[in-house]
């Protein structure tokens, strides 16, 4: 067994698969449902159209709202459950809410909800996360953990492990993007690479991906949800509400019932694997292509790293500092117009350059040190 098998092994969770769930019935699982419950008849109007569709397997709706600004609508609180516990008593549709804390947790056990889910704002911090645990002992209910806003994997995994620890075994993540500086036309940075990692360390655990936060925007809906499939995700949370333009929050990320079924309409579902021959046969040639490139890339690298060393000797006879920012501003600046003439993202190139300019620097200064 590899180094990594053996991590993932000591990692393993225990969790019943999400296709094992009485809620999964196909590849998306859908949950959709206002961002925050408004009123009683928002709430209901909603969830009879949806649940009329027949197209979604989880209603959601926040009742307890974490608001960047004080002053905004912060959710109706406990008498939302009501409406709730109406919409899976008289519609059958099984109903979640976000929980950040202990009270929440106790409240919505009472009123019977059949899932919670752990926003962003809540899975960064491990205070939290270990009350609510404690809170859900022993429950049976569905726990969904969505990324925290920062790019930390491990707190997610921690987030995640807490709660299994609880004894919650109906337990999913969901990816809702992650908040950064830099403009984007997103409202939160996807960064797949993370979801994707965290699937390779906790390999039995359901995925879901939540489009409209990290969109926030309705227009971009679609297509995430496009790439969350192409990327096997199982599931997606979108929120939907009877009236967006006049939703008390999230209102230009929310899409209509009848946009959703147009939304998972289009998807197009391609299938993780196949027996087909000629498939594999090709797959396979295609893929030692690539490892004949990747390696190619390790050796230049390797190259780069040794002139690296050379200049950092060079430096240091002739006592210079390791960096010269304008040298490195005039890299950058060819290097991002001649890669977008190959068609490269300008984003791709300056993160590789990025790492290999760290990667030179710690090669020069362990040249510098040496005596
Ligand atoms: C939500 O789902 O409405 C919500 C507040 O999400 P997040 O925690 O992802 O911001
Ligand atoms: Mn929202």
């Amino acid at each position: 067994m590899n180094k990594q098998n053996n991590q993932t092994a000591k990692k393993r969770l225990d969790i019943i698969p999400i296709e094992e769930w009485p809620i999964y019935r196909q590849r998306p699982l859908v949950i959709a449902g206002p961002c925050s419950a408004e009123s009683e008849a928002q709430v209901m109007k909603t969830a009879e159209v949806l649940a009329a569709s027949g197209r979604v397997d989880l209603y959601r709706a926040g009742i307890w709202k974490p608001r960047t600004r004080p002053d905004q609508f912060e959710g109706v609180g406990s008498v939302g459950l009501a409406w709730l516990r109406r919409v899976r008593d008289e519609l059958g549709l099984p109903v979640s809410v976000e929980v950040a804390n202990e009270k929440h947790v106790y409240e919505a056990l009472k009123h019977g909800v059949d899932a919670v889910w752990i926003g962003a704002r809540t899975s960064v911090n491990p205070f939290a996360l270990q009350e609510i645990a404690n809170a859900l002992k022993g429950a049976d209910v569905m726990v969904f953990v969505k990324n925290p806003i920062n790019p930390d994997l491990e707190l997610w995994i921690g987030a995640i492990e807490r709660i299994s620890k609880a004894g919650i075994k109906r337990l999913a993540a969901i990816h809702r993007g992650f908040s950064s500086w830099e403009k984007s036309s997103f409202r939160n940075q996807p960064r797949w690479q993370i979801p994707v990692q965290l699937r390779q360390r906790i390999p039995n655990m359901g995925l879901i991906c939540d489009p409209s936060h990290i969109g926030g925007d309705r227009a971009f809906i679609g297509d995430l949800s496009q790439k969350a499939m192409d990327l096997n995700y199982d599931g997606l949370m979108i929120e939907t509400h009877i009236d967006p333009s006049v939703a008390l929050s999230d209102k230009k990320q929310q899409v209509t019932p009848s946009e959703l079924i147009a939304i998972l309409d289009t998807l197009i579902l391609r299938s993780p694997t196949t027996d087909n021959p000629e498939f594999l046969e090709t797959i396979e040639d295609l893929r030692s292509q690539i490892d004949v490139y990747d390696n190619l890339l390790l050796d230049i690298l390797e190259s780069r790293m040794q002139l690296a060393e050379t200049i950092g000797k060079f430096k240091k006879e002739h006592n210079i500092t390791i960096l010269q920012s304008s040298r490195w501003k005039e890299v950058v600046g060819n290097a991002v117009d001649k890669g977008v003439r190959k068609g490269l993202t300008p984003e791709f190139i300056h993160t590789i350059l990025e790492a290999i300019h760290q990667e030179s620097i710690t090669h020069q200064m362990k040249v510098m040190k040496e005596d």
